[in-house]
């Protein structure tokens, strides 16, 4: 049976400019690919979507299977599915990687199933085995292993991956690459769900994975109400807040600030980090934090260590203590 050696990566436009899965992904498969020998392919679906296919180009995609047809123009999960594994089926791909959004979360399981392979859900990392295989490492038993996880029998190779994990590739405007438009299949099931009406929201904060600036949270803020100061820092420094585990769970902040194994990779240009021990399950997902700021009463820390700046204070004062400081900044 034909199996070509391409990486299929599906193209999540929605939100396009802030959410940049996509193109991080994009990025890693043009390093997977150098060793496998296969094309990078972005698949778009949509009504209307050529200039994201040039964006895809642009970002290290070489070919872009295009389906561009009013039908497509309100998203459903039944038509997409089919759609994708339909063409899945027909070009083979050696792998299929979609972003670990809440949409890619929904669609990828589904793609699999239709296509009888495996799918490791919120990958951080990708790689490729001497065989060629790809190596899937994700966080599994609730955060307590991390598994490298192959596909030895069934293609596709399915995963999805963490936003915030890959670095995309800047935007190269002498890209060449070609662009293949696909017709609806013609066997297109009625959709089941109706769509009445809907609305788009778009969030007014930035997503901690894109941010420049992230001030982490831990329990050594030591109040739900000390812990709020660092909102208005964040608004301050036009930066995100992530949190520890158990800041979450106290519920402190919202669950999708949380920065860890269990949470969100973050890759800011400086990290602020505020009363926060350093487990490994969280600093698992800092990495690749250029400039660290810790502050914390007890300089053994390990996130302490693992700073550029260790601040040896008390958290809340010292976050008081800096807005104070930049309010003064903002007077002058
Ligand atoms: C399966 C599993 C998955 C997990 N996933 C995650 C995850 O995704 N993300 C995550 O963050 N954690 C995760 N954890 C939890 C993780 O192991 C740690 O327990 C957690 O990160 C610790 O959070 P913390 O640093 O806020 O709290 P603590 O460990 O309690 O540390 C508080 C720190 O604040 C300092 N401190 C105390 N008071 C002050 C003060 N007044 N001023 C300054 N410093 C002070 C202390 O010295 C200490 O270093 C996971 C654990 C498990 C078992």
């Amino acid at each position: 049976m034909k199996r070509d050696k391409d990486i299929w990566v599906f193209g999540d436009y929605r939100n396009y400019f802030r959410n940049r899965v996509t193109l991080q992904i994009l990025a890693r498969a043009t390093e997977l690919a150098a060793r496998t020998g296969g094309a990078v392919c972005a698949m778009v679906l949509g009504d209307n979507v050529d200039e994201f296919a040039a964006e895809y180009l642009a970002h290290g995609a070489s070919r872009v299977y295009v389906v561009d047809d009013p039908r497509l123009k309100q998203y459903s999960i039944e038509t997409y599915a089919f759609v994708v594994s339909r063409f899945a089926e027909e070009l083979q791909p050696e792998t299929l990687l979609i972003g670990a959004t809440k949409f890619g979360k929904e669609i990828a399981p589904r793609i699999a199933k239709k296509l009888h392979t495996g799918l490791t859900a919120d990958c951080i990392d990708l790689e490729i085995d001497d065989r060629g295989r790809l190596i899937q490492t994700a966080p599994s038993f609730g955060g307590n292993l991390i598994a490298r996880i192959i596909t030895p029998d069934h293609r596709p190779q399915m995963a999805t991956i963490r936003p915030g994990t890959f670095q995309e590739l800047p935007h190269d405007y002498a890209a060449q690459g070609e662009i293949v438009s696909l017709a609806l299949p013609p066997d297109l099931p009625e959709d089941k769900i109706r769509c009445i009406t809907s609305e788009h929201r778009p969030s007014r904060k930035q997503k901690s994975e894109d941010a420049d600036i992230v001030i982490a949270g831990g329990r050594g803020m030591g109040s739900k109400g000390k812990f709020k100061k660092l909102f208005e820092l964040a608004t301050l420094m036009n930066a995100e807040v992530g949190a520890t585990r158990p800041v979450v769970y106290a519920n402190w902040i919202g669950h999708d600030a949380l920065v860890g194994q269990a949470g969100k990779s973050i890759k800011p240009k400086v990290l602020l980090s505020f009363g926060v021990s350093g487990a490994i399950q969280h600093t698992a997902a800092i990495t690749g934090a250029d400039f660290i700021v810790a502050v914390n009463k007890n300089p053994n820390a390990t996130m302490m260590k693992m700073a550029d700046v260790a601040i040896v204070a008390d958290a809340n004062q010292t976050c008081l203590g800096i807005i104070r400081a930049l309010k003064e900044k903002i007077r002058d």
